[in-house]
């Protein structure tokens, strides 16, 4: 059996299945951007798809933590996360 990569959730900290997890990317301009394909190039960040998570996960100061330089999360970014789960 194939054990499934685990990543780390910005939001809980709790190492989880990366299935489970929705993919962020930094684009060069700094602001983060879900990786809907989850191959984007450049450093990832996960988050689990849970409001709590998200809304943990996306505070100032955390993403920038994961991707080690500055971003800017914009105002729409933690609705299209949970959104995207919904589908
Ligand atoms: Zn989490």
């Amino acid at each position: 059996m194939r054990r499934e990569p685990v990543r780390t959730c910005v939001g809980c900290r709790q190492a989880q299945p990366k299935g489970m997890l929705v993919r962020l990317l930094r684009s060069p301009s700094g602001a983060v951007v879900v990786d809907r394909s989850g191959r984007g190039p450049g450093r990832g960040a996960y988050v689990c798809a849970r409001a709590a998570c998200v809304a943990r996960g996306l505070e100032r100061g955390r993403l920038s933590h994961a991707f080690r330089k500055p971003c800017e999360v914009g105002v729409n970014l933690a609705e299209e996360v949970t959104g995207l789960w919904q589908r």
